[in-house]
């Protein structure tokens, strides 16, 4: 965390450089000052508590497929919601007018403005905020990126954010509070995925991960595919269709005509559904060696 302008602290800086000037003696021909100015204003930031942003799944697919789909950089507005103080909800993007070089992405002179005329009051007041793709490179902020972003905020008042996301879908966050002279970087914020109830994605996700059992090596449990073989005969008097359920672990897998999933076999698994395979042949072709039934849609 660190302020947006320093204009605040100067008379601080200016009484400390004062006190040093005290201590100089008649025989100092250099006195060199120095300390880390972020202990200026450590007091005024140590009891806030960190600004929660949370992308919401629909603007984080259209953030991915925006930046996989374009092989320079691009840019977007946000359309953000603050519920709470510290509470933030990016809920949806806005393609605006731009013009790519390279590695830089700059608004449309031309088309920019009339672009932002054609955006409705309530629209424009929810666009808080901006993100650009790196492509492939890091996602944190070039030197050009920090100069656009003092230029931007001479108009903000309230707060803006920035994001910048690449194709590994890296992405960096800044939360300028404009009003109380404070960036949030991103250590400072908390970011989450929710979906369109609000339910945080993380959380859900941790959830879903229960589900999974660790079996130690080498001692996994067999299960065995079975078969449930279905024969209709068509009107057709020499033609059989037969619908093939085959479920493992007691879960349909595949019906008649759909392709089978890949199924890690064991061994064991392996060897009963070859046996099953040489069953179903001999029902196929029937003791006599004569075919009598067709089929199709069964794969191994
Ligand atoms: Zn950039």
């Amino acid at each position: 965390m660190k302020p947006i302008k320093i204009d605040a602290y100067i008379p601080t800086i200016m009484e400390t450089v004062r006190k040093s000037l005290e201590n100089v003696k008649a025989c100092d021909t250099k006195m060199n000052l120095s300390w880390d100015i972020s202990d200026l204003f450590k007091a005024a930031v140590k009891d806030l508590l960190k600004p929660r942003i949370d992308i919401t799944s629909d603007a984080l697919v259209k953030m991915i497929s925006l930046v996989g789909s374009c092989s320079t950089e691009l840019a977007w507005h946000c359309l953000i919601d603050r519920p709470e103080t510290d509470h933030f909800i990016v809920t949806d993007l806005l393609m605006y007018p731009q013009e790519v070089n390279g590695t830089a992405v700059d608004s449309n002179d031309e088309k920019y403005p009339i672009w932002l005329n054609s955006i409705d009051d309530a629209t424009f007041e929810r666009m808080k905020g901006q993100g650009h793709s790196h492509v492939n490179m890091q996602s944190t902020p070039s030197a050009a990126d920090t100069t656009f972003y003092q230029k931007l905020l001479t108009n903000i008042r309230d707060y803006y954010i920035f994001f910048i996301m690449n194709k590994r879908q890296e992405i960096w966050v800044n939360l300028y509070d404009v009003q109380n002279n404070l960036i949030y970087e991103e250590k400072d914020i908390v970011l989450s995925f929710v979906d369109s109830a609000g339910n945080d994605i993380d959380l859900w996700t941790a959830e879903q991960l229960d589900f999974i059992e660790k079996t130690p090596l080498g001692q996994k449990k067999i299960e065995i595919p079975t078969f449930n073989t279905q024969v209709e005969r068509k009107n057709n008097d020499f033609e059989y269709t037969r619908s093939e359920r085959v479920s493992y672990a007691g879960v349909p897998l595949t019906v008649y005509g759909t392709e089978l999933p890949e199924i890690a076999w064991t061994p064991a698994e392996r060897t009963a559904h070859q046996n099953r395979q040489r069953e179903l042949q001999f029902e196929e072709y029937g003791s006599n060696g004569r075919y009598n039934g067709y089929f199709s849609g069964y794969r191994d």
